[in-house]
C-alpha cells in the first residue's frame, strides 16, 4: 500500500538527507527545494532511465541541452508572454493569494472563509529577468517555463546536422521555472523545477496516430519505475481547458496522497510552434543576420518530395516546404521523483511485534545500490576488505556503493531499508577465510551467503532487475 501521508513522507525525506528547504537556515524559500545526497542520486538515476528509454533505446530520436535563459522574441512568438498566465485573486480581508481554477469554490477564500476576494485577473508564470549590463528596454529576457522553445528554435540546426527524416524526436531534460501563485504538496508544485521533455515530429495527418503510440510509451515508462498503471488516471484534458497550443492534450494523473494530480503532459502541439517561429522570423528578416543560410533553408520546417513514388525511383522531381505537426509528451522530474517515493514507501509489521519502513524503490533507481559494511569498525582487516570489496563494486559503473562502517549490523540494515538499499553486504571474520560474504535482500530480509568470486556478477544482476 504505498504511502498516504504526506507529512510521514516529508520527514523520512529531511531525516534521511533526500529533500530540504531550500534556505532553510535563512528561514526558507517556498516553492523552492534542494536535494541532498540520496536525492540527487534518485534525481539522477530517474533522470538517466528516462534518458537510457527515451534516446538511447529508440531510434528516431536526438539529444539537445538549450540555455536556461530564452531569448523575449521566442517567448513573444510562442505565444508565452500574452498567455502564459493563470487567474489569480485577492482576499481583501486577509490578503491571501489564490489561483481560482484550483480552488473548489472560487468565490470563498481558503485561508479565512471571506467572501471579500477581487475579480481573477490573469498572472503571468513567467520569471522576467534583466539580460547584460544595460537595464531598462531590449535587456529583458526570461527563464524558459518550458524546455520546449530551444528544441522548436532549434529544429533546423538539428534536421541539418543529422540528416533526420521524419518522423524523428528530440529529447531534452532540464530546468523549468514557473512563478505560481501557490506551491504547494512539498515538491509537487514548485517554482523551480526539472522537465524531461519529447518533442515528436510527424507530418500533418500522422499526429493523432502518434500521439495515441507515445501514450502507450509513456505508460510503460511509468510502469517500468515502478509507477504502478493502475494507480495512474488517464485524462483527456476537456476543449476549454488545453493550453494554447494544443489540439488535445492526455494529462496522466498519479493518485498522490493529496489526490490524482498530474505527473506527464502529452500534448498534441501541432505545427503551432514551428509554424509560428518560422512565420515572425520571415517577417522580422532576422535569419540574414543570425545564419548564413538563406530564408528558405532556416524555416523550421522539412523539404517532401511532391511524388514520393517518383523519388523512390530516383526521379528528382519538385519538392515542397512541410511545418511538421509535434506530439509533446512532458514530465516533470520532481513529481516523477514524488511519485516514486509514494510508491515505494511501505511500513511492514515484524515478528515480534516490531515493524519497519523500507523503500522498495526498483534498484535501478535505489540511492545506494550496495552498501559493505564490515562486522565490526575496530577491525583493520575486516574493514580493509570491505573496503576492497567497495571498491570493486564500484567499479562496475551501476551507482553508488557505500562503505557502511557503523558496525552495526541491526541498525544499519534498518538505516538501509528506509533509504531503499537493495543489497547489504557483510564482511565478517569467516569472510577473511573462506573468501565469502553475507548478502542481505532489502524486501525478503533472507540472508545469503556468497562466494567473493560471484559477487560482482550477483550485485549487476539485481541492479539490472535480471
Ligand atoms: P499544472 O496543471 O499542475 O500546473 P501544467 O499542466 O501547467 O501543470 P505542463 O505545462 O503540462 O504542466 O508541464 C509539463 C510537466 O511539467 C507537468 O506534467 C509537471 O510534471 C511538470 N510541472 C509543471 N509545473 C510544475 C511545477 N510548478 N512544479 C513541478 N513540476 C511542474
Amino acid at each position: 500500500m504505498p504511502i498516504q501521508d504526506m507529512k510521514t513522507l516529508v520527514a523520512l525525506c529531511q531525516r534521511r538527507g533526500f529533500i530540504f528547504q531550500s534556505a532553510d537556515i535563512y528561514g526558507g524559500m517556498k516553492g523552492l527545494y534542494d536535494f541532498g545526497p540520496l536525492g540527487v542520486e534518485l534525481k539522477n538515476n530517474i533522470k538517466a532511465a528516462w534518458w537510457r528509454a527515451m534516446v538511447y533505446a529508440r531510434d528516431d530520436m536526438e539529444g539537445l541541452d538549450g540555455a536556461i535563459i530564452g531569448h523575449p522574441l521566442m517567448f513573444k512568438y510562442s505565444g508565452h508572454t500574452e498567455t502564459f498566465n493563470d487567474p489569480l485573486t485577492e482576499c481583501l480581508d486577509c490578503q491571501a493569494r489564490m489561483r481560482t481554477d484550483k480552488m473548489a469554490d472560487p468565490s470563498v477564500c481558503e485561508t479565512c472563509g471571506s467572501k471579500n476576494l477581487l475579480p481573477p485577473r490573469a498572472f503571468n508564470m513567467m520569471f522576467k529577468m534583466q539580460y547584460g549590463p544595460t537595464e531598462g528596454s531590449g535587456s529583458e529576457a526570461y527563464l524558459r517555463p518550458e524546455t520546449a522553445q530551444h528544441i522548436f528554435t532549434n529544429f533546423k540546426n538539428v534536421l541539418d546536422t543529422t540528416s533526420r527524416k521524419l518522423p524523428f524526436g528530440i529529447a531534452q531534460m532540464g530546468k523549468a521555472y514557473r512563478n505560481e501563485i501557490i506551491a504547494r504538496n512539498f515538491i509537487f508544485r514548485v517554482r523551480e523545477f526539472e522537465q524531461m521533455e519529447i518533442e515528436y515530429f510527424v507530418m500533418p495527418g500522422q499526429d493523432e496516430a502518434a500521439h495515441e503510440a507515445w501514450l502507450e510509451t509513456r505508460l510503460a515508462w511509468w510502469e517500468s519505475i515502478g509507477v504502478s498503471r493502475s494507480r495512474i488516471k488517464i485524462k483527456d484534458v476537456a476543449k476549454g481547458d488545453l493550453a494554447h497550443y494544443s489540439k488535445r492534450t492526455y494529462d496522466l494523473e498519479y493518485a498522490f496522497p493529496h489526490g490524482y494530480d498530474e505527473i506527464e503532459g502529452i500534448a498534441n502541439r501541432t505545427d503551432f510552434d514551428l509554424g509560428n517561429h518560422t512565420k515572425h522570423q520571415a517577417e522580422l528578416n532576422l535569419t540574414a543576420k543570425v545564419t548564413p543560410n538563406n530564408h528558405s533553408n532556416a524555416r523550421l520546417a522539412v523539404q517532401i518530395d511532391e511524388d514520393p513514388e517518383a523519388a523512390a525511383k530516383g526521379i528528382n522531381g519538385p519538392k515542397r516546404w512541410v511545418v511538421p505537426f509535434v506530439i509533446e509528451p512532458s514530465a516533470g522530474v520532481e513529481r516523477a521523483m514524488l511519485a516514486v517515493l509514494c510508491e515505494a514507501y511501505t511500513e511492514e509489521a515484524l515478528e515480534g511485534g516490531d515493524s519497519r519502513t523500507v523503500l522498495k524503490f526498483k534498484p535501478h533507481l535505489a540511492p545506494i545500490k550496495a552498501a559493505v559494511m564490515p562486522l565490526a569498525r575496530n577491525k583493520p582487516e575486516l574493514v580493509a576488505k570491505a573496503q576492497e570489496l567497495k571498491n570493486s563494486l564500484q567499479k562496475l559503473g551501476l551507482g553508488r556503493i557505500m562503505l557502511d562502517t557503523s558496525g552495526n549490523v541491526g541498525k544499519a540494515y534498518r538505516k538501509h531499508d528506509e533509504v531503499g538499499t537493495p543489497l547489504c553486504i557483510t564482511v565478517d571474520f569467516d569472510s577473511l577465510t573462506d573468501q565469502q560474504v553475507t548478502v542481505r535482500d532489502r524486501d525478503t530480509m533472507t540472508q545469503i551467503r556468497l562466494p567473493i568470486a560471484e559477487l560482482n556478477a550477483y550485485v549487476r544482476g539485481v541492479v539490472e532487475g535480471n
